[in-house]
């Protein structure tokens, strides 16, 4: 390993070590405050599938203890007063954090540390008009408003070609008008990034045309019709919404006017890599209880850890782990020493999120009865690993990019 990598690797295992403690020390305590709450999906949503109050609340508060404490903005960019961690140092605290707490602490996952491109210092707010983005940024890097991303719709989820919002320009910007669906938090932001057409005729022609603007959540004519309640991450905070005549002028631009579908694809790109690491690190977790339980439980005599049918069910779960680790790690490499990674980003989100169902079903079938228990969290968890398979591109998808790639030259492996 050369000195640099040695180096940063040590300073993200200290920032490891800091982030624990401050979980343990900051956040512990509101979630043992709130035990009760927290351990009950139908107060934690509420019908509609949207963060309850109460839960909105307990987030607000871990969200400020955490921009406080500094850690909030560990994966923003150095330009907007982030951490400007490399993509080697993210993809560590992701399976660091999910590793060590599992899926059941949804306000550490959601509220510590952002999402890297929907929420909090998103890469999309460097792409905002300068004075926008300095009236803006305080609250967004102080966790007092959120954002949402607002691309997919009905017809268009994986098919971004067929997306029907439409931007139409009137004096002085444009109106937005058309429905998203599937996003995420935009009952609570107080910031949407909307994609939409500007230019049909380059739409149609799959060379561009499609703009994104950043929109306030209170304007005129933006509103969240429902939450769509699901499975997995204990409900999932998704919304339909409408933008009715939403007025934009050019400063609310992000990036160039009709060249959206790059800054998206990029955002989703980092979205994978995290993505990733997450499955990595709840995998582990999994693996932890199950090598745990298998050296106490007995049957026949003997823990259920010296049948040799569990030892190929450990063997198998860590075999698939390793090499997804791997790969992520070599994946985030690529990415920092800015080769293209996209054939590789796709392998590792359809494989990572694909191996994490595996090892979660594993780690429930070990713990026999106990394993389908709510008090373990294993159920939990095999229900958030299903959803990861749809969002940021489906295993599907992934595999299309994949294959494209292959057949259009790029075969290195
Ligand atoms: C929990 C959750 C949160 C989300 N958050 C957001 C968000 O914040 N912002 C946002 O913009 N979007 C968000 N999404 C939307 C998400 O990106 C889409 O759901 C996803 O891209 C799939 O689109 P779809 O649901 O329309 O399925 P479709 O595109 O209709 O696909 C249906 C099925 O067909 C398969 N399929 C489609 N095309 C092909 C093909 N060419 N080859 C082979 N198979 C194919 C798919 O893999 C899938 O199995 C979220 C989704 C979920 C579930």
């Amino acid at each position: 390993m050369a000195d640099r990598t040695v180096t940063e690797a040590q300073e993200h295992r200290e920032i490891i070590e800091a982030l624990f403690g401050f979980v343990d020390k900051a956040v512990a305590p509101i979630e043992e405050e709130h035990a009760e709450l927290l351990a009950d999906e139908t107060r934690v949503f509420d019908e509609r599938g949207l963060m309850s109050p109460e839960y909105q609340d307990i987030s607000r508060q871990v969200r400020e203890l955490s921009a406080e404490a500094g850690f909030y903005s560990l994966y923003g960019a150095e330009e907007l007063g982030g951490g400007n961690l490399s993509a080697a140092g993210i993809v560590a605290i992701q399976e660091a954090m999910h590793h060590r707490y599992g899926p059941n602490r949804s306000v550490v996952h959601e509220s510590v540390i952002p999402s890297p491109f929907t929420n909090g210092l998103s890469p999309l707010l460097l792409e905002l008009d300068e004075g926008l983005r300095e009236e803006k940024l305080e609250a967004i890097a102080a966790g007092t408003a959120t954002l949402c991303f607002a691309l997919s719709e009905p017809d268009a989820g994986s098919d971004v070609f067929n997306l029907k919002t439409r931007a139409s320009a009137v004096d002085g910007g444009w109106v937005l008008n058309g429905q998203k669906q599937w996003i995420s938090n935009a009952a609570h932001a107080s910031h949407a990034f909307v994609f939409a057409v500007t230019d049909p005729e380059a739409f149609k022609a799959r060379t561009g045309g499609i703009t994104c603007f950043f929109v306030d959540t209170d304007a005129e004519g933006f509103s969240v019709d429902t939450g769509i309640p699901m499975m997995g991450n204990r409900g999932s905070n998704a919304t339909i919404i409408s933008l009715t005549d939403v007025h934009v002028t050019p400063r609310q631009i992000v990036g160039e006017e009709g060249k959206a579908l790059k800054l998206a694809l990029g955002g989703i790109s980092r979205g994978r890599l995290t993505m990733s690491a997450t499955c990595v690190g709840l995998a582990r977790w999994a693996l932890d209880m199950s090598l745990e339980y298998a050296n106490t439980r007995r049957t026949f005599g003997r823990t259920i850890g010296e049948h040799q049918m569990v030892q190929a069910k450990l063997a198998e779960m860590a075999m698939e782990i390793y090499l997804c680790k791997s790969a992520v790690l070599r994946t985030a490499e690529m990415v920092d020493a800015g080769e293209a990674s996209v054939k590789e980003t796709s392998i590792i989100k359809a494989r990572c999120t694909e191996m994490v169902g595996r090892v979660l079903d594993e780690a429930i079938q070990i713990h026999g009865g106990l394993g389908l228990t709510n008090e373990l969290g294993l159920e939990a968890g095999y229900r958030f690993a299903r959803m990861l398979r749809i969002p940021d591109g489906t295993s599907e998808i992934q595999r299309r990019t994949i294959a494209r790639r292959m057949l259009a030259g790029d075969s290195t492996l």
